[in-house]
């Protein structure tokens, strides 16, 4: 009997998982669960519409759904339909790779006001995310807005409210987000960073972009970039701070009201309190109608035990993009591997018996159905926003 391995979570970490599994035990059976009918996990809910570059590591990821031994189980949490103990007890081992997907708070006053919205729902409704289709907040009022935080999510969040509707239109954006943000009357988005510019993790690429929008200028204060990368970084890190430097210089060479919308990245600004229409910052007061915090993500607890193995942001937290799961993933297929050689087989009767799981047939049918209603438009799919009509769309036969 060979060895049977559940991974908890269809995304990045939990599809290199399954590719790192395959590679030193080819032949192994792979139970792939996720609670949503969908697999790819951040790549579909997390990255920005705008970026399908980043994106187009589904493709990789689906054509694992094809190798034999490989199961798809969508729609099956984890917690709900069955319990960890009984998912440890049907399979040889778990791999537990459910990410972070719970906004980290500031733990300030005001923070539960209705203009304060954590990046990961804002993300996750621009991204048609069926537990997010709501908007998180009435835009149609919305001139200033405050981002904090110096990662590339804060970028994301900034640009995609920055970008024009031309500029949108190629993407997979929720249509209801678009229209939203296309209508709202923004002039100012604020990139706060608690510390210097030679401090944000920004990647240049992310930055550069930018500085590139059509509707949009880049501005910041050039007295803020006389800082250096610390020295005692990595020589990469150094680099890649000195190449943001650089890329502030141009902005502060920037004037503003060329194009409707001024980005400002301020610095040494931490947030102190939230009120009504306004964010509170060490350096003062400003004025906002929103402020969308991206400053990290946690996690719910994880079930331990010598056969479960987490990997991913469920392991190492919210950092790293997409491809640096890879190595990491693989290692820890290597740990479960050496656990299966140690283990036989269990030959236990399948958990996911009789649960209405989506299999892969049914999330390619969502995936045809999606890529189908973007074709007119040029767009690479219109995403499916309800549970409802996901479900319906996997069963449609
Ligand atoms: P991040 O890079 O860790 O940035 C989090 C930001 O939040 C930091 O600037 C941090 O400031 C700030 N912060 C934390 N606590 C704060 C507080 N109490 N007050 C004010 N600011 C606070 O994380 P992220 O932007 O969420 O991104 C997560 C990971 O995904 C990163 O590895 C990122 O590179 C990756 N990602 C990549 C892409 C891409 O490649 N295009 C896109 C999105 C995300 P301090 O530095 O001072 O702590």
């Amino acid at each position: 009997m060979s060895h049977v391995v559940a991974i908890v979570g269809a995304g990045p970490s939990g599809f290199y998982a399954a590719d790192g599994l395959l590679r030193a035990q080819p032949g192994l059976r792979i139970d792939l669960i996720d609670r949503l009918p969908t697999p790819l996990g951040l790549v579909r809910a997390g990255v920005a519409p705008d970026h399908q570059g980043t994106k187009a590591v589904s493709r990789q990821f689906d054509r694992l759904l094809d190798q034999p031994g490989v199961r798809f189980a969508g729609n099956i949490e984890v917690g709900r339909d069955l319990s960890w103990d009984a998912l440890r007890a049907g399979y040889d081992a778990v791999v537990v790779a459910t990410g972070m997907t719970i906004d980290r708070k500031l733990g300030i006053p005001g923070e539960g006001s209705t203009h304060v919205v954590g990046s990961w729902r804002f993300m996750a409704w621009v991204n048609s995310h069926p537990d997010f289709a709501r908007p998180p907040l009435d835009l149609s009022r919305v001139r200033r807005v405050a981002v904090i935080g110096n990662g590339n999510v804060a970028l994301d969040v900034a640009r995609v409210l920055a970008k024009s509707t031309d500029e949108m239109a190629k993407t997979d954006i929720a249509p209801d987000a678009a229209a939203a943000i296309a209508a709202a009357p923004l002039t100012d988005i604020y990139v706060i960073g608690r510390r210097g510019p030679e401090q944000a993790s920004f990647t240049n690429n992310e930055l550069a972009e930018m500085g590139r929008l059509s509707r949009a200028t880049a501005l910041t204060d050039s007295a803020a970039l006389k800082g250096e990368p610390p020295a005692s970084d990595p020589t990469p890190e150094r680099l890649r701070k000195a190449k943001n430097l650089e890329i502030l210089r141009g902005f502060s060479a920037n004037e503003a009201g060329g194009k409707p919308i001024s980005v400002h990245f301020l610095f040494h600004a931490a947030p102190l309190s939230f009120d009504a229409g306004a964010v509170e910052l060490t350096i003062g007061r400003l004025d906002v109608d929103l402020v969308v915090t991206c400053i990290g993500y946690s996690g719910a607890a994880l079930p331990s035990g010598e056969d479960v193995f987490a990997v991913g942001w469920a392991r190492r937290g919210p950092s790293g993009t997409i491809p640096t799961n890879r190595g990491h993933s693989h290692g820890v297929a290597q740990e479960v591997v050496a656990w299966l050689a140690a283990h036989p087989a269990k030959d236990a009767p399948g958990p996911l018996a009789g649960l209405a799981a989506v299999d892969a047939a049914g999330w390619r049918r969502i995936d045809k159905a999606e890529s189908e209603a973007g074709a007119g438009d040029g767009r690479p799919r219109v995403k499916m926003s309800s549970w409802d009509g996901l479900l319906a769309a996997a069963r449609e036969s």
